[in-house]
């Protein structure tokens, strides 16, 4: 079979990537179909299908298609033992690693409680690297190699080597948890080795990402949670890549309290300030539980708290409900969002802020052009940065899928 004339290798790494998403999406697609839906010859499809399949990626799977007239057709699926994505994610009680198929599907998980050693940065990486080397030695028992690997943080990264930066939670200033992770871990060590360049990412950025996907890809998107601080992503659609571009982290820190209390940041009245989970803990009585099981569980007793009417949790909750309400409206101004989400421990009491955000602008309610966002609370719960981080490590890949 003659093979189609060579389009420029960027055209072509575009066009094996096109393939390969189909068939990660498809879960099992014939040829025909892609050529179909992408607008490639069959013999093109035919040619970059077959060096999906040499590469290791896609494999022929037994089952037939049936067609309606025509001779069966084989169908594509993703290869058994392809390569996966490992995703780590450090939170304010544990460490919890995934590793996941390029079509999205979870295959380990680990998750283990770093008891939250305030300022000791390399007790934690001990944990996260176990974690990461216990999820790495399944994978390897399984004949399977690691494709990408993310390290994903609940604080803000800068830098490069990108680093972390002030981990309010943890306690740490700047710290390079990869370089703490390289001496610790085997997995990390052999990736990087191997050629791989592990990522560090805010999990803001990731879960927003995860979020704008999962409410069916709107132009804009406002992403604010609270689980540690206070955290948040906008979301716009018209970038490069899956055409979606990420700005604005850190909206714990938008200001909405003229003159307030003097923040971590160096600002004043930040929103977190005066929303932040630890302070509504510490109103509802409820900062001893959180110390002892661990923010997360804390957090979960302050929600049933508050729906179930205990006057202190329910006080300090409307409070924060209406900074949250205001950071939003100044938001919303600024951006111009089709919807906004919240995620985090707030995600469930998400209709509150929507009454208190609707509350706020009662002009703009009907007023023709500026429509007034809904407000919702998140439904991918608290695995959204890691969701997030695996789409968008996918999404990497398929830029040079041979490279993987
Ligand atoms: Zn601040």
């Amino acid at each position: 079979m003659a093979l189609m004339p060579l389009a420029t290798p960027d055209v072509r790494r575009h066009n094996l990537g096109l393939v390969l998403g189909r068939v990660l999406e498809g879960g099992q697609v014939a040829r025909a179909d892609i050529a179909e839906g992408s607008g490639l010859s069959r013999g093109a499809v035919t040619s970059l299908v077959a060096e999906l399949i040499g590469a290791g990626l896609v494999e022929e799977s037994d089952a037939l298609h049936p067609e309606g007239m025509g001779r069966p057709r084989r169908m594509l699926v993703p290869a058994a033992s392809a390569p996966c994505l490992l995703t780590a994610l450090l939170d304010a009680d544990r460490a919890t690693v995934v590793a996941g198929t390029l079509a999205g599907a979870e295959l380990v998980r680990a998750s283990h409680r770093h008891g939250r050693p305030m300022g000791d940065p390399g007790a934690v990486a001990d944990v996260l690297a176990r974690t990461i080397d216990e999820v790495a030695g399944q994978l390897r028992a399984a004949g399977r190699r690691v494709a990408d690997l993310c390290v994903v943080v609940w604080a803000p990264v800068a830098g490069e080597p990108p680093r972390v930066i002030a981990d309010t939670d943890l306690g740490w200033g700047e710290v390079d948890l990869l370089a703490l992770l390289r001496v610790r871990s085997a997995a990390v060590a052999g990736y990087e080795t191997a050629g791989g360049r592990t990522r560090l990412v805010s999990d803001a950025e990731v879960a927003a990402l995860a979020e704008h996907a999962a409410v069916g890809k709107p132009y804009s998107l406002v992403y604010l949670k609270a689980d540690s601080g206070i955290g948040g992503a906008i979301v716009l659609a018209g970038g490069s890549g899956d055409g979606v571009r990420v700005i604005g982290a850190g909206l714990g820190h938008v200001p909405v309290v003229p003159d307030g209390e003097v923040c971590l940041c160096g600002q004043r009245g930040c929103l977190v300030t005066v929303a932040g989970p630890d302070l509504l803990l510490a109103e509802s009585g409820l900062a001893d539980v959180a110390a002892r099981v661990g923010l997360t569980a804390g957090l979960h007793e302050f929600v049933a708290r508050v729906r179930h009417g205990d006057a202190p949790a329910g006080e300090a909750w409307q409070r924060a409900a209406g900074e949250i309400a205001r950071t939003l409206q100044i938001l919303a101004f600024s951006v111009a969002p089709e919807i906004i989400v919240l995620g985090g421990f707030v995600a469930a009491l998400a209709a509150d802020v929507d009454a208190r955000f609707r509350a706020i602008q009662p002009h703009m309610l009907g007023a023709g052009e500026f429509r007034v966002a809904p407000v919702v609370g998140s439904e991918l719960g608290s695995d959204a940065a890691l969701l997030g981080a695996q789409r968008d490590a996918r999404l990497r890949l398929l830029v040079d899928p041979l490279a993987i």
